[in-house]
């Protein structure tokens, strides 16, 4: 029922695993898991 969009990203080097509530923010996370380790995130929308 939230009208706010929720991304999923999902390491693929890793077990990380975060939910992020913004296009900006999962791409700020993802972007920061990157830089600091290397690894590479998917990430999608969930209704
Ligand atoms: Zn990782």
């Amino acid at each position: 029922m939230s009208e706010v969009p929720t991304y999923h990203l999902v390491c693929r080097d890793c077990p990380t695993e975060l939910v992020v509530e913004t296009a900006a923010r999962a791409e700020q996370r993802a972007t920061d898991h990157e830089s600091i380790t290397g690894h590479r995130l998917d990430f999608k929308r969930i209704d």
